[in-house]
């Protein structure tokens, strides 16, 4: 079967008997001229003076005289036009995206020869519209006559009266704008794209186009508009050629919308190409594949599959492999998925530069100045803000890499700028010096692209061009800006680089004429592989939903004859069945998840065709299979690498801690994990500051605050407290251990409300144990965060010490209360003495295990000898005193009652612990793994 570019170009060669230069062609775009090129030179055997072809776009360029402006200044100028009309201030950030859609009306416009004075004419009363458009047909008057009407309609709605009143103000200077804005651009020898289309159409109606004395010849064209069909009629006066892509399948068929422009066009510009047995493709189709995956990175994965299955290393022909992208953003996964050895590939396509990773690190780094701070001549960035620099994948250097784990590991909120500057690049990331926000961005775009090219990674080079992308656009911005001597505060312009920057496509055109070739639909124009692979077919995508947004309402668009959404629907249709007609092996892929909420259904195309070649179809449907991946419970057994380790605790090597005998018996997997196998949960920087740190900013000053009165174990009095009962010496002392928490505590108040929090918050709890302790005068102070231990002896050989740091020991009289401060909420129940040890409950008393531990730790010191232990818990968010702790249902039982139960019950845990025949297995209760950070290692 003929490619549709080979019949061109055989007709071409045997029509002007090889005198290609006697001709003009034009096509859609630059990859139809480019494998046109192709095609001729391989059906050329001698040298010969090539055709002129250009893309439409350059045609009218040429013909109108008029040079493209840039989208950047294009919007600049027309807000200038409109802030002299309309003088009401707005601002240029907030006009961008008004000013996008404006200008993409007038684009219209123009292509589609609308009389904008029609168009924007202000109707005051609906009798005027039979006389103001008295040329219009019949059914456009209707379709006018209805917006009006719906625009006068009163439905008594405030808020739509008030939308109403302003959509027809401004209705009124629309055409103001239009005119002055044009006039400005023509004075300059400018326009855009639709000026330089309305005046070629202009030309060609005066019949001013001369092609060059060549032939026309028009390639591969579906939906013209206005402008085109005029360019069309001169070059079908000057005896054309029109070359169109089709396939009689949807021709044939009256309703079938992918036929819908093509039907027109032929009756217009009869095809040069009369031979209709060329274009009966789709009829004979013998295989067409269908297959629904569940999510994008499958999708990715089985193209890449399909493909490179058929790919071979030597294949060079560049029409042999193709891959349609439905949706842009599968790219970077399919670019991933593909195996290193893959041979060539082209990508060529519009890529938003929402789609890539290098605008999501610029967006970052415009918060630049709020991040940096100067402290007595240092400069300092706040940690978060560093580390998420960091954490973007552009930023791949290993110096950066380090400093990035030394900011997690350290846990400090401000990261000094030394330790970034010596990385070349960090130094730039991270100026020393305040810098123009403009200049700081283009010297990091620059160093990007010199780094990748340095480092030549083929993978980066997406990066590459969305970096001169960027650095261009920010270039015209501030051309404009110095134009036009707007005055933009700092802020108003980042806004504005963001909504720029989130709305431009990064152009790819890579080497066209090697490899699988990657693109676009629209970049598929012209063009049939041999091995084709469209993806994401899904509503939404194909056909698109989103219809470029625009001032003008569907109405109007209809009775004026410009593009309305069914119309892009039929252009999708064409483009669709165009691309597969001569494949020879195609697939279409789909995303099969119905919960994905980016993908609509699969598409109507791909239901139309199922219908259609019923017996052509094959479809598969592919979903995520969901096993109970934790059939196998994970369970470690004491052999000869995991007893050595345990050994320590019994060799002196190492003490057990109350917080470790917690973990053992929520989940011995865990204690095995976390103690034994040492694998330790990585330390998160949190911008907030969390219990545990609040928690030891409160030990620590408390212990500093009663330090003085502790370990003489004579009676504390009021007056001896009271002193302690003042803000500024508790603050004094609070700051003083958030400085070795956090550095520079003024600077960071400064810059985290969060410490300042803090401070409140300490201050709050500790002068109300003070009081409490002021009401309760007359107790000693044994200890303050000291650490006790004991010797417990598992068997005959074995022992092991248990330790503990405890928070309080506090005597009144003959009682000892060991005392565990908790910051944590009071808990509403009683704790039951039986669940003290028992495995798998989620919520086991953990806070009374653990005093009971510490009391049964200091029993054997000497000061306790004798005395009334009371092991306490001191809740800092409730207003009391100490909670002796008290079981339920044992409010008669103390410590001394409950004390032989509780070490004979610890022994035995210790036993377990200790006991190579007992393995370390998981919680038997999913519930306690809610939290826990080895839930990916157990499928929990
Ligand atoms: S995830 Fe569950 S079973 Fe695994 S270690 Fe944590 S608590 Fe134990």
């Amino acid at each position: 079967m003929k490619k549709f570019l080979e019949l061109v170009a055989e007709d071409l060669l045997e029509r002007k008997n090889h005198s290609l230069h006697e001709l003009l062609i034009i096509v859609p775009g630059k990859r139809s001229r480019t494998f046109l090129k192709h095609i001729l030179s391989q059906l050329i055997e001698k040298p010969r003076f090539a055709p002129s072809i250009f893309t439409i776009n350059e045609f009218v360029e040429n013909e109108s005289k008029l040079k493209l402006i840039e989208t950047i200044p294009a919007i600049a100028l027309l807000y200038q036009t409109y802030s002299n009309i309309i003088t009401k201030e707005e601002t240029i950030d907030n006009f961008w995206y008004f000013g996008e859609m404006l200008l993409a009306d007038f684009d219209d416009i123009d292509k589609y020869l609308v009389d904008a004075g029609h168009l924007f004419k202000y109707v005051h009363d609906l009798k005027e519209i039979e006389q103001l458009f008295d040329d219009l047909e019949g059914d456009q008057i209707e379709l006018i006559k209805q917006f009006w009407q719906n625009i006068y309609k009163g439905t008594g709605a405030k808020s739509q009266e008030k939308v109403r009143g302003q959509f027809l103000e401004f209705w009124k200077h629309l055409y103001k704008i239009y005119e002055a804005y044009k006039k400005e651009l023509s004075s300059a020898g400018m326009g855009y794209e639709g000026m330089l289309y309305r005046e070629t159409a202009i030309k060609a109606d005066k019949n001013q186009i001369n092609f060059d004395k060549k032939k026309p010849v028009f390639i591969g064209f579906n939906a013209l508009s206005g402008a085109e069909k005029q360019i069309f009629n001169a070059a079908k006066a000057a005896g054309g050629l029109f070359y169109w892509d089709y396939d009689q399948w949807y021709l044939d068929k009256k309703h079938h919308e992918a036929g819908y422009f093509m039907r027109q066009n032929l009756r217009q510009y009869p095809s040069t190409l009369g031979d209709k047995h060329n274009f009966d493709n789709l009829r004979n189709k013998q295989k067409i594949e269908c297959i629904g995956f569940p999510g994008e990175l499958e999708m990715a994965q089985k193209t890449a599959e399909i493909i490179t299955s058929k790919a071979k290393s030597q294949d060079d022909d560049p029409l042999k492999n193709g891959i349609i992208l439905g949706n842009e953003s599968l790219l970077t996964p399919l670019l991933q998925t593909l195996p290193d050895d893959t041979g060539k590939i082209n990508v060529t396509m519009g890529l938003p530069l929402q789609n890539t990773s290098l605008l999501g690190l610029v967006k970052i780094l415009m918060q630049v100045k709020q991040q940096k701070i100067k402290n007595k001549g240092n400069t300092l960035y706040k940690s978060a803000w560093v580390i998420e620099v960091l954490q973007q994948d552009i930023i791949n250097t290993p110096n950066l890499k380090e400093t990035l784990d030394t900011l997690i590991n350290e846990k400090r909120l401000f990261c000094e700028v030394d330790l970034l500057q010596a990385d070349p690049i960090g130094s730039i990331l991270f100026p020393v010096k305040d810098i123009n926000l403009i200049e700081y961005l283009k010297s990091i775009l620059k160093a990007i692209v010199e780094y990748n090219d340095e480092e030549k990674n083929e993978k980066d080079y997406f990066n590459t061009g969305a970096a001169i992308k960027i650095y261009s656009a920010i270039n015209q911005l501030t051309q404009q800006i110095e134009n036009y001597k707007l005055d933009l505060p700092e802020k108003l312009m980042v806004r504005l680089i963001d909504r720029i920057l989130s709305s431009i496509n990064l152009t790819l055109e890579g080497e066209p004429l090697k490899g699988i070739q990657i693109m676009g639909l629209i970049e598929a124009r012209t063009l049939d592989f041999e091995n084709l692979i469209i993806n994401a077919v899904n509503e939404g995508f194909l056909p698109s939903s989103s219809v470029a947004p625009s001032f003008i309402p569907y109405n109007l668009r209809k009775a004026y004859g410009l593009l309305t959404f069914e119309n892009q629907d039929a252009v999708f249709a064409y483009y669709f069945y165009r691309a597969i007609q001569r494949a020879q092996n195609l697939t279409l892929i789909y995303n099969s998840n119905e919960a994905d909420n980016d993908y609509g259904e699969k598409s109507r195309f791909l239901q139309q065709i199922a219908f259609e070649f019923p017996n052509t179809i094959t479809e598969n449907k592919y979903q995520h299979v969901v096993t109970p991946i934790n059939e196998n419970p994970i369970v470690i057994e004491k052999d000869q690498t995991v007893q050595p380790l345990l050994n320590q605790y019994l060799n002196g090597k190492r003490k057990i801690y109350p917080i470790q005998l917690n973990t053992y018996l929520n989940c011995p997997l865990k204690f095995y994990l976390q103690y034994i196998a040492k694998i330790k949960e990585p330390e998160q920087l949190d911008s907030g500051i969390d219990q545990r740190i609040f928690g030891q900013i409160f030990h620590d000053t408390m212990e500093l605050l009663y330090k003085p009165l502790s370990g003489t174990k004579k009676p504390i009095s009021k007056d001896m407290l009271l002193p302690l009962l003042n803000d500024e010496t508790i603050l004094k002392q609070i700051n003083h251990i958030m400085a070795q928490q956090f550095g520079n505590i003024e600077l960071q108040k400064k810059s985290n409300g969060m410490i300042s929090l803090i401070e409140q918050v300490a201050l709050k709890y500790i002068k109300r144990v003070i009081e409490n302790d002021i009401k309760n005068e007359g107790f000693s102070l044994y200890g303050l965060e000291e650490e006790y231990e004991i010797k417990h002896q598992i068997n005959q050989d074995q022992t092991i010490t248990i330790a503990g740091k405890i928070d309080r020991l506090q005597a009144s009289g003959n009682q000892i209360f060991v005392i565990d401060y908790k910051t944590g909420k009071v808990p509403t129940q009683k704790p039951r003495f039986e669940d003290l040890f028992a495995h798998d409950l989620p919520k086991r008393p953990e806070a009374a295990f653990q005093a009971y531990l510490y009391t049964t730790i200091i029993e054997n010191y000497e000061f306790a000898q004798n005395k009334e232990l009371t092991p306490s818990l001191l809740y800092i968010q409730e207003n009391r005193p100490i909670h002796p702790i008290i079981f339920s249902g044992r409010k008669q039982e103390t410590y001394a009652d409950l004390k032989n139960d509780f070490k004979a019950q610890l022994s035995n845990i210790l036993t377990e612990l200790f006991d190579n025949t007992t393995p370390f297995k998981q919680t038997e209760d999913s519930d306690m793994c809610t939290n826990c950070y080895f839930k990916s290692i157990c499928h929990r």
